[in-house]
């Protein structure tokens, strides 16, 4: 950590008390922006966090685009920031509110699930909405033979190989960049250097890096996963954010990612300086807003998702920072 960074921090920290700021920072954030975060963890997590969480006037949150809507609909009386606008997630692009119109004309009457990793704008036009750790438990949840699904092509494989229900893909291309970078080659060979290691995937990951892998779950899996497991070495194939915090974290265990270059530039385009721009300028133009005649649709299958999860056995954890 040079000079200059626990300097922003320092100030980071001074501000945030002043202006009684909240911040939120997702897994996938540089090691020293989760240092300044009140909590540290996945999208769901965050949004939720925010609404427990009393005694502050603004929210700052650090991922992409969606999850700060996802704040701002559960904590409405409070403004959300994002530090860097541009920070939007190219696997919620994959879906628009009239793909999912079009795919329920073709198909009347089959419920529509899709990802939290989507617009305001396609969750309004969805029956249920599912994280990656609860999409099997929330599609199986509607009791249906079919359900219409999307945007990630892999998650709708992962979720088909683990229920009777036909998965109908919104759009065949959908996918995350990041995960998708994985392949089952470099499984293959971090496997043979390190035969005692157990590996995880992200259910985003290519269904042949899935079904190569020891485990496969969300990033909330995966800290649960290590924190409890007796095993040393893991082999893990996601965001290098989440990697480097689980090695912060337990310096007595060995995490390897399966590929460093595994890293989200969207969710890198926060920075110390900029989070410190919206402390010191609060600048309107940051803010996330939903429009309105989305908020309570989003609120209820929020609400419907968290009714589901509440039962199975996928809750994420919390992760403090
Ligand atoms: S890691 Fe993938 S899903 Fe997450 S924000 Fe980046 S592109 Fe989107």
């Amino acid at each position: 950590m040079t000079t200059d960074c626990n300097e922003l921090q320092e100030r980071i920290l001074e501000l945030k008390k002043k202006r009684k700021a909240l911040i939120l920072a997702h897994n996938y954030q540089t090691i020293e922006i989760q240092e300044i975060a009140d909590y540290v963890g996945d999208s769901l997590q965050l949004a939720r966090k925010s609404t427990e969480t009393t005694g502050f006037d603004m929210i700052i949150f650090a991922g992409v685009k969606f999850m700060a809507e996802m704040a701002a609909v559960l904590s409405p009386d409070v403004p959300v920031y994002i530090p860097d606008q541009k920070a939007l997630c190219p696997l919620a692009g994959y879906l628009d509110a009239e793909k999912i119109r079009q795919k329920k004309k073709e198909y009347p009457g089959v419920p529509v699930v899709v990802y939290v990793n989507t617009t305001a704008e396609a969750k309004s036009e969805a029956d249920m909405i599912c994280t990656s750790g609860s999409a099997v438990e929330v599609v199986e949840s509607l009791g249906v033979n079919r359900v219409i699904f999307g945007p990630d092509a892999n998650l709708a494989e992962y979720v088909r190989s683990h229920t009777n229900v036909e998965i109908i893909n919104i759009d065949n291309r959908g996918h995350c960049y990041v995960h998708n970078m994985f392949d089952l080659s470099m499984l293959i060979e971090l496997k043979e250097k390190y035969p005692d290691a157990v590996s995880i995937a992200h259910p985003e990951c290519p269904i042949e890096v899935q079904e190569a892998a020891d485990m496969v779950g969300s990033t909330g899996m995966m800290v649960r996963t290590v924190a409890e497991s007796d095993a040393k070495v893991f082999i893990i194939a996601t965001e290098m954010g989440l990697l480097q915090q689980l090695q912060k974290r337990h310096p007595d265990k060995t995490i390897i990612p399966m590929y460093e270059g595994a890293v989200c530039r969207q969710m890198k385009k926060h920075t110390l300086e900029k989070i410190l721009d919206v402390l010191e300028n609060l600048p309107s133009e940051n803010i996330v807003t939903v429009p309105e005649p989305f908020v309570p649709h989003i609120r209820e299958i929020l609400e419907k998702m968290n009714k589901v999860q509440g039962k199975g056995p996928a809750v994420p954890i919390e992760v403090d920072a």
